[in-house]
C-alpha cells in the first residue's frame, strides 16, 4: 500500500476543496430527518449532482466523474472536512447503487441511476419488519404472482425505515416462494412509494425528529422489470448491499476524522483537560487514524481484486463504537454545557445507533467469531 497520494489525485483534491468551500451552505441545514430539512438537503443534493459532485465514482454516463475508489476517499474527507450537509441520498447512492451495478440488468441501471444520481428519485431500505430484524431471513411480507402475469403482488409491513416518509422509492427484500427454505426464497424488489395500495407512517426518532417510516403494503403491483437479481435470488443480492452498509461506502473515514478534529478542537477550547480524559482525546484523534489507515488498506484490496467478505463486519464494529467513544469523550469535556442542544448533544443521541443498524453489533460479532476466526458455531 503506497500512502503518498498522486499529482492527478492531489489535484483531485484542490478542486473537491475549492468547490465545497465556494458552495457549502454558511449556516448548517436543518435536520434532513424533519420534512423542512429534508427539502433543504434536496436542493442541497441537486446542487451537487450539478457540478457533478454528487455520485463522483459511477460513470459519467451516470451523472458521475468515473473517479477511482481512492479518489472518492479524498472527496468524503473534504466533505466532511467542509462541514458539508448530510447525504439524504445515501440509501440510493451508497447502499443500492452498488448492488444495481453489480445485478442490474442495463435496462435498470440506464432507468434509475441517473434519476438517483440526480436526487429525483430518493431511495429508502424496507428490510427490517416487526419480525425481523437481526433475524432478517424472518421476513414475513410476501411477493405473490399477478394472476395476469407480468409482475408481483406485494402485502405486508415494513419498519424503521429510515427518512421514509420522505423519499420516493423504497428497495426490499420480499418472500417470493412460501415453501422454500428461509434464506431461499427471497427476492429484491424496486418499488415507488406513492404506488396503489402503499400507506407510509413517519415515526418520531430518540430525538424527536419524524425520521422512520412504517410502510404499508396491501397488493402493491410491482412490475418483472423491478426485480433486482432474479426472482429467488434476493438473499444474495442482500449480502451485497449489507457489505457496503456495513464497510465501505456507508461509512468512509472522513466522516470519523472529522468529528476526532472537532474533538480536538473542543478540548483547546476548554481549559485543556489533563490526565484520562486527555488520553481519551488523544486515543479518538488515534482511533479515526487507524480506522482510516484500514480503509485504505481495504479499498488496496479491492483494487488488487481480493474480496473484502465478512471483513466489513469489523468496520462496522469499529466504526460504530469509535463514534459513541468520540461523543462520549466531548460530552464529557463539555460537562454541564452538554445538557444544552449542540451539534455533540445530537451528535450523542445518533451514534448510540450506530451499534443498532446496519446489522447489530453483537450479531457482527458473531460473524468475526465465525467467519473471520473460524471459531466453532456453537
Ligand atoms: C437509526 C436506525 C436506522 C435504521 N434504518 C433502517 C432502514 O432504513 N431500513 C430498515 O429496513 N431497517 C432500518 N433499521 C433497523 C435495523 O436494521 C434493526 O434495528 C436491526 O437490524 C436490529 O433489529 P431489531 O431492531 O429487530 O432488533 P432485534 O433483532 O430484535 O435484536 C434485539 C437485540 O437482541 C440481539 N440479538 C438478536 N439476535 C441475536 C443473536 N442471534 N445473537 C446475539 N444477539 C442477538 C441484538 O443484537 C439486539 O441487541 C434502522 C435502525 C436504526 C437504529
Amino acid at each position: 500500500m503506497d500512502l503518498r497520494w498522486s499529482a492527478e489525485e492531489q489535484e483531485f483534491r484542490r478542486e473537491a476543496r475549492t468547490w465545497l468551500e465556494a458552495n457549502v451552505p454558511r449556516q448548517p441545514l436543518p435536520s434532513g430527518d424533519t420534512r423542512a430539512g429534508f427539502a433543504a438537503h434536496l436542493a442541497w443534493e441537486q446542487r451537487l449532482f450539478a457540478a457533478r459532485w454528487s455520485v463522483v465514482s459511477w460513470p459519467e454516463a451516470y451523472g458521475g466523474r468515473d473517479a477511482t475508489l481512492w479518489q472518492w476517499l479524498i472527496f468524503e474527507e473534504e466533505y466532511y472536512r467542509a462541514g458539508a450537509p448530510q447525504r439524504v441520498t445515501q440509501n440510493g447512492i451508497f447502499l443500492l447503487a452498488p448492488t444495481l451495478f453489480a445485478f442490474g440488468t442495463p435496462e435498470q441501471q440506464q432507468r434509475l441511476l441517473p434519476r438517483m444520481a440526480a436526487a429525483e428519485d430518493v431511495w429508502a431500505q424496507g428490510w427490517s419488519e416487526p419480525g425481523a430484524g437481526s433475524d432478517l431471513a424472518a421476513i414475513s411480507s410476501r411477493a405473490v404472482r399477478d394472476p395476469a402475469g407480468g409482475g408481483w403482488r406485494l402485502s405486508g409491513q415494513k419498519t424503521w425505515t429510515t427518512r421514509g416518509a420522505f423519499c420516493t422509492h423504497l428497495f426490499g427484500l420480499f418472500r417470493t416462494d412460501p415453501a422454500a427454505e428461509r434464506h431461499h426464497g427471497l427476492s429484491y424488489l424496486l418499488l415507488p412509494l406513492d404506488a396503489p395500495g402503499v400507506t407510509v407512517r413517519g415515526f418520531q426518532r430518540l430525538d424527536g425528529d419524524e425520521g422512520f417510516a412504517e410502510v404499508f403494503l396491501d397488493d402493491v403491483f410491482v412490475p418483472d422489470a423491478d426485480v433486482l437479481g432474479g426472482v429467488d435470488q434476493g438473499w444474495a443480492v442482500a449480502m451485497a448491499t449489507t457489505g457496503s452498509e456495513r464497510g465501505l461506502t456507508l461509512r468512509s473515514p472522513g466522516r470519523f476524522l472529522h468529528t476526532a478534529e472537532r474533538l480536538v478542537r473542543t478540548a483547546r477550547a476548554h481549559p485543556e483537560p489533563t490526565g484520562a480524559l486527555r488520553d481519551r482525546v488523544v486515543q479518538g484523534w488515534i482511533d479515526a487514524q487507524a480506522y482510516r489507515l484500514f480503509t485504505l488498506e481495504q479499498v488496496t484490496a479491492i483494487s488488487e481484486g481480493r474480496p473484502v467478505g465478512a471483513e466489513s463486519s469489523l468496520n462496522k464494529l469499529f466504526w460504530s463504537e469509535l463514534d459513541v467513544r468520540l461523543h462520549e469523550t466531548a460530552l464529557e469535556l463539555l460537562g454541564p454545557q452538554a445538557e444544552l442542544d449542540s451539534p455533540w448533544s445530537r451528535g450523542f443521541l445518533f451514534s448510540l445507533a450506530g451499534p443498532i443498524y446496519a446489522g447489530t453489533n453483537e450479531i457482527q460479532r458473531t460473524i468475526v467469531a465465525e467467519r473471520l476466526l473460524g471459531l466453532p458455531r456453537k
